[in-house]
């Protein structure tokens, strides 16, 4: 099927900028809050929200087969539901709406009055109600600096590490959308030298450089995905910065797996960039030693180009980039991380989220993690201020971005921020 709305020589009416984020070869989809307190799904183009409800109700969307509510929700997770031909006739219908050459709401100002909000008008949501959120391990870099500076240098990774996907169930609960700031988390932390764990606020707080994927209704429980198919049930992405509070997590990890050290709060962009739209950045993702098994195998051209960024910026100061690294870095793809999922029979549904792991670069400067870049604190990072940073500090925001590039096309995520407040008393 031909995505029209890829084309990269499309060009809208609305007024955007050159560097913007979401030309109108993106369209990703969102839900907000209008200046009239109404919930919405809708898109955007440039710096324009816009009210997929509305352009609905006036008619915008004859012809394609929706409910009449179908925008007018407070979760994502139905239209998901519709399934990617849905999908891709929705996003081609907003890229026509608003391509130049098409007067049709361009000139209608009582119908633009109530479709187009500046991004000052609205107030960003959670896109999906997250029924189920995985988080997976997928960098081979990152396992290896984790594995190295928490076990053994010398086998740094484990010996699944390469045959598996690994990934752990986490908390939905708390995913937030971006700027909601959280406060530093409470938690038992390992014992001093008296045996005897600590209680208190968490002392190093840390982000996590991940993308994250939402599924529709992939598969019926006792069924399985098979690979060659995983990408159809596969919405689109955000970025997700999934805050970690090492010292709980170092403490409580063994036997079973990350838990409170992860699930106070994870942040993610509010807008979810479609597969689709990432379609132009397909690459090769690492050489994969050994093969994996048969229902793993998945042929070339399974990654994404996406250049990510993290910064760190102190309260009523300058940022400082810390780290830049990419997606397509991941070892482990989003195909065969939801076919691994679904292997043992176990359902995926609309609305679920897939974290890929931190994503961690094969340079010192493209690390996913505070943990990594300061080498567990040996190293602290410089910050423009003359200060630095071992891990996050009271009041400091962790600004994540994220891009892709290529012949004149960027198609972004905008920005993923979390500020960290003081611990409540
Ligand atoms: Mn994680």
């Amino acid at each position: 099927m031909l995505l029209t709305a890829n084309d990269p020589k499309r060009k809208t009416w609305l007024e955007t900028s050159v560097n913007t984020d979401f030309p109108i070869q993106n369209i990703p989809f969102g839900v907000f809050l209008t200046r009239d307190d109404i919930i919405t799904i809708g898109t955007r183009i440039g710096d324009f929200a816009i009210d997929l409800g509305a352009l609905h109700q006036l008619g915008y969307f004859e012809g394609i087969e929706l409910t009449d509510d179908i925008f007018m929700q407070d979760s994502l997770n139905d239209f998901i539901a519709d399934g990617r031909k849905t999908w891709r006739l929705v996003r081609d219908r907003i890229s026509e709406i608003f391509l130049e050459g098409n007067n049709q709401l361009k000139d209608n100002k009582e119908h633009r009055d109530v479709v187009l909000f500046t991004l000052d008008e609205i107030e960003m949501q959670l896109p999906v109600d997250i029924g189920d959120y995985t988080d997976f391990y997928a960098s081979k870099e990152h396992a290896t600096n984790v594995g190295t500076l928490f076990r053994d240098p010398e086998n740094a990774l484990l010996p699944n590490w390469l045959r598996i996907p690994i990934g752990y169930h986490g908390r939905s609960s708390s995913i937030i959308p971006s700027g909601t700031p959280i406060h530093r988390p409470y938690g038992q932390t390992k014992p001093s030298d008296n045996g005897i764990p600590r209680f208190g606020p968490s002392k190093l707080v840390d982000f996590e450089l991940e993308m994250a994927f939402i599924t529709t209704d992939a598969n019926h429980i006792g069924h399985r995905v098979p690979i060659n198919e995983a990408e159809d049930y596969i919405f689109g992405l955000v970025l997700f910065n999934d805050w970690s509070a090492r010292d709980i997590q170092a403490w409580e990890y063994v036997p079973l797996g990350p838990f409170l050290g992860k699930s106070f709060a994870s942040t993610i962009s509010p807008w979810i960039v479609t597969l689709d739209a990432l379609e132009p950045f397909r690459t090769n993702g690492p050489v994969q030693d050994p093969e994996p098994l048969p229902y793993l195998q998945q042929e070339a051209n399974k990654n994404f180009d996406i250049k990510l960024q993290v910064a760190i910026q102190p309260e009523n100061d300058e940022e400082t980039v810390v780290a830049n690294s990419n997606f397509k870095y991941m070892y482990w793809s989003m195909a065969q991380q939801l076919t691994h999922h679904t292997v043992n029979g176990c359902n995926v549904r609309s609305g679920d989220m897939m974290g890929s792991g931190t994503i961690s670069g094969p340079t010192k400067d493209s690390y996913g993690s505070m943990l990594e870049l300061s080498w567990r604190g040996q190293n602290p990072v410089p910050l423009k201020n003359g200060k630095e940073r071992k891990f996050i500090q009271d009041n400091d925001t962790v600004i994540m971005r994220a891009y892709s590039e290529k012949d004149g096309l960027r198609i972004g995520f905008g920005e993923c921020n979390g500020k960290i407040l003081p611990a409540l008393d």
